[in-house]
């Protein structure tokens, strides 16, 4: 059912692209929108629920405080005008996922308005760093619905034996962030899209307000893209590809559809005003819902919320308050790191910058960070060709590892094998380390009888090195490892060997 494409190349010389995306973003408040329900993720389906968030008759929300600050400050450094007077709209329709009926969002009335973010772009091309300042139209606050899980081959409802429905989600405060159509970008368009995904999650991570794991969910982009034939002085008409969940994927997305597009315009049909599915395996993109039929969801003002009225001496706190911009954020942290100019280029071109930041923040070293940042990590990312930031692996559990390594309770060996038990899903850093029994061999008693039985095992090596010949000590050292699977520190394994034989190491500092 492939639908039929054009070449990128091609698509360029008959047509200019518009883009237009929509994030959402799950704020990282302990607590929901509208009541006191924790919002931690991965906990058992439907324990984090109550009247509320399940929508029971008569239950009344109660607007979360920390969450409306996170979106003043979200709005304040999009450079966007805030609202002294906002309001909550029901947005009306039925779906499982959401038990009232309504979602509670904000319809004609928007927090935040008409602000902006600058984008660095590369032209793959020409190699030149330029940047393009993408509008925003709007951000404003909204709650999540809760998540459906269709059993059955395709994870589609349509074919799904039954689904489950998990409420632990429903109602986590969500910010929606939509762009203006961003225009002239001609083939830059896919870039264009993929870099403004990423200046704004970096953005978000840097205020310090969601998690933005695109892989969990937490940071979800549609990605709305339309093609007018070059010169023209309307735009086409737009499909919107929902939930696209990689940095990678959004990409993908955009240069499919503009494939696809030109190919049903040069054919002399129309493009359908249509949601979209993207595909992960093939890069394509098939028809969702069909928008032709404008929906109505009958909006009207949320009866059981006040207005937000947000106090003027609060927003120009919050003002104060916000971190650098982009760049001299860099420039502060690069001084406080003390990275050599090299490595802060490293760290730049890795797209790592607030990622260490974040390490940081959870308590390493800035050096502790970026070897793990630049090393493993970036070589997993190249692997599964995503960036690092798209790993499944939080600061937090990276900040974990590294105090774990400089504690001598682990090794750099067995902090790969961790780092890949977190990226399988195993669970956080101390999980994998008890469910793969990954401790360094604790104490010089375990791995004093470790070196004893490797010394008797080899009694040739012994005398080899009480006779001067200090190399030989890595037979044992190679014995203690295979004994311990890999658990043992080396250097602690040889001082050990000089001292039963009584040996003066002669490499030992
Ligand atoms: P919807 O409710 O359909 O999701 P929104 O207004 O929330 O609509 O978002 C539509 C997005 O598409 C915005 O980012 C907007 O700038 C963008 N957009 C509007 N018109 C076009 C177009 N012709 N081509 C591409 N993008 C467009
Ligand atoms: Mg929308
Ligand atoms: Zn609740």
């Amino acid at each position: 059912m492939t639908e039929p494409v054009v070449d990128y190349a091609e698509v360029l010389t008959r047509y200019e692209p518009v883009l237009g995306l929509e994030v959402h973003v799950e704020l990282a408040t302990a607590s929901k929108m509208f009541c006191g329900c924790a919002t931690e993720f991965g906990a058992a389906p439907n324990t984090q629920t109550c009247p509320v968030c399940l929508g029971l008759p008569g239950a009344l929300p109660v607007s979360n405080d920390t969450a409306l600050a996170s979106i003043v400050r979200i709005g304040l450094a999009l450079n966007c005008t805030i609202a002294a007077d906002s309001r909550f709209a029901r947005k009306n329709y039925f779906y499982p996922d959401m038990p009232k009926d309504f979602q509670i969002s904000q319809y004609d009335e928007p927090l935040c308005t008409d602000g902006w973010l600058d984008v660095p772009v590369v032209d793959p091309e020409s190699q030149t760093d330029g940047v393009i300042r993408v509008g925003i139209e709007r951000v404003h606050m909204e709650e999540d619905t809760g998540k459906l899980t269709h059993a059955g081959s395709t994870g589609r409802i349509h074919d799904a034996g039954y689904s489950l429905v998990d409420y632990n989600r429903s109602g986590i405060p969500l910010v929606e962030i939509v762009t203006r159509p961003i225009t002239a970008t001609g083939a830059l368009a896919p870039q264009v899209a993929r870099a403004y995904v990423t200046q704004l999650r970096d953005l978000l991570r840097a205020l310090a307000v969601s998690d933005v794991r695109m892989e969990q969910g937490s940071l979800r982009c549609d990605v709305n893209v339309s093609l007018a034939p070059i010169g023209a002085t309307a735009w086409g008409t737009r499909t919107e590809t929902k939930n696209v969940n990689s940095l990678r994927s959004v990409e993908r997305a955009v240069r499919y559809e503009m494939s696809r597009q030109a190919a049903r315009l040069d054919a002399g049909q129309s493009i359908v005003q249509e949601t979209r599915h993207f595909h992960e395996a093939d890069g394509t993109t098939s028809a969702g819902r069909s928008k032709e039929q404008a929906e109505d969801y009958r909006y009207f003002p949320e009866p059981d919320l006040v207005p937000i009225q947000p106090d003027p001496a609060w927003v120009a706190r919050l003002r104060e308050d916000l971190p650098a911009a982009p760049h001299l954020r860099r420039e502060q942290l690069h001084a406080e790191w003390g990275f050599t100019a090299a490595e802060m280029r490293d760290v730049v071109n890795a797209g790592a910058v607030e990622l260490i930041a974040a390490t940081v923040a959870a308590g390493t070293t800035p050096a502790g960070a970026r070897k793990w940042w630049l090393g493993e990590l970036a070589r997993r990312a190249t692997q599964l060709g995503v960036s690092a930031a798209d790993l499944p692996i939080t600061p937090a559990a990276v900040a974990r590892i590294e105090q774990l390594v400089d504690a001598g309770t682990l090794t750099d060996t067995l902090a790969r094998q961790v780092i890949e038990g977190v990226l399988a899903g195993e669970g956080e850093p101390d999980a994998v380390i008890a469910a793969r029994d990954l401790q360094v061999v604790g104490g010089d008693g375990e791995l004093g009888v470790a070196v004893d039985a490797a010394l008797a095992a080899e009694p040739e090596v012994v005398e080899r090195i009480r006779a001067g010949k200090h190399a030989a000590v890595g037979v044992i050292v190679g014995a203690v490892m295979k004994q311990t699977r890999g658990r043992a520190d080396a250097a602690r394994v040889r001082a050990l060997v000089f001292e039963r034989l009584g040996v003066v190491d002669e490499a030992a500092g």
